[in-house]
């Protein structure tokens, strides 16, 4: 099937209490090694890719190795892009075939946030693609967004509510605690904040930083509403440390092939773990 919009998987996730995985890819196996568990699993997948992998790759040739593996598989495929303050961008990313994209105009006050966020619901809306908002700060470091830990703001549910309802935002990606990056220590997640922000918000909330939250700390994020958990560092980590090991017992070998196959086996396998923990395995039907 073709690339679909993650809204109704989304929306889907959230009235059957379970979650999706969004995984950030940077290479054409790290995108096969994602859909291949998906397809394993029978799950929808959204795969995602941060403003400095579009730069270093090109919207264009993300969207169209991410079109061939829709094209060919039978789970749906969204395609995201993450955590972008550029509007020319997004639309650039549209275009190209995304069929979702994260504005995320949280560094400004409340109501440039929704101004800006609804600019972009509108463009989104009329291609069909989901948008993505944030509202507070999650901490840590994702590319060149930098937030100062002690700093981070967490959403406040009335205005999660209020921007909801100004913006026609379809997603909510609010900040609950949760970091980018891999936690120092243990992250502290305020589950009564998502619980009472999905009490006064329909719409599919977005998990960040999902590396390395301990996972019963995932399944009760996912209890408690929100229906889309994002991964980046730790897929990083695993596919990195499988090129790594063959480097290590053969320091000269050349072919792409002889560490990719592994990076991939490796990642395929992280992701699997994933979606098991997101309850998402076998949401897209047929046979498990
Ligand atoms: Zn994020």
């Amino acid at each position: 099937m073709p690339l679909v919009s993650s809204t109704p998987m989304l929306q889907a996730a959230r009235a059957g209490g379970y979650c999706i995985g969004a995984f950030n890819v940077h290479t054409l196996e790290m995108l096969q090694a994602a859909v291949e568990a998906a397809e394993e699993l029978r799950s929808p997948i959204i795969l995602q890719t941060t403003v400095g992998t579009v730069k270093h790759l090109g919207p264009d040739y993300i969207a169209a190795a991410a079109t061939v593996a829709a094209n060919r598989s039978s789970v749906p495929i969204a395609l995201h892009l993450d955590h972008c303050s550029d509007f020319d961008l997004i639309v650039r990313c549209i275009r190209a075939g995304y069929t979702s994209v994260m504005i995320d105009a949280s560094p400004f006050p409340f109501d440039e946030n929704v101004r800006l966020t609804a600019k972009v619901v509108e463009v989104a809306r009329a291609a069909g693609v989901n948008v993505e908002a944030e509202l507070g700060k999650v901490g840590g470091v994702e590319d060149d967004i930098v937030v100062d830990e002690r700093d981070a703001l967490l959403a406040d549910p009335d205005e999660c509510e209020r921007f909801v309802r100004l913006t026609g935002v379809p997603t909510l990606a609010p900040a609950i605690g949760t970091a980018h990056g891999i936690y120092k220590g243990e992250p502290r997640i305020d589950f009564d904040r998502i619980r009472r922000i999905a009490e006064r918000v329909a719409v599919p909330l977005v998990l960040h930083g999902g590396s390395g939250i301990p996972d019963d700390q995932v399944r009760e994020c996912i209890r408690l509403g929100m229906s889309k958990m994002n991964v980046a560092t730790e897929l990083r980590i695993v596919f990195s440390d499988a090129i790594k090991a063959v480097f290590a017992s053969n320091p000269d070998e050349n072919d792409p092939r002889k560490y990719m196959v592994p990076a991939k086996q490796a990642l395929r396998e992280a992701v699997a773990a994933k979606i098991r923990l997101c309850g998402s395995a076998g949401k897209a039907g047929g046979p498990l």
